[in-house]
């Protein structure tokens, strides 16, 4: 590829142009994109957090956009789970009085 700044041809992979020192914008969306387990829990923990974190990354940080989207997803999923299971007892319960 080419330098957006002064036009020295440069290797694919590099972060700033070896010929004048400005970024290329390769690794900086990459390095942040790494579907980080901490965003996940976050979304498992606040969903709705989880849930407008998805929504903002989805386009720019696929990946983490992902793991927070997931998080959220399974809490709420746990939740309802939780809600059943409980009414499930609760109901048979009351049944057998
Ligand atoms: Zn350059």
């Amino acid at each position: 590829m080419y330098c957006k700044n002064c036009g020295k041809e440069i290797d694919d992979n590099a972060v700033v142009c070896v010929n004048c020192g400005v970024a290329t914008g390769n690794g900086t969306v990459a390095e942040k994109d790494n579907g980080g387990f901490g965003w996940g829990l976050l979304g498992c923990c606040i969903p709705i957090v989880g849930l407008v974190l998805f929504l903002v990354w989805k386009d720019n940080k696929p990946k983490t956009a992902k793991a927070a989207g997931i998080g959220a997803v399974v809490s709420v999923g746990l939740g309802i789970l939780m809600y059943v299971i409980f009414f499930i007892i609760g109901f048979s319960g009351i049944a057998y009085y």
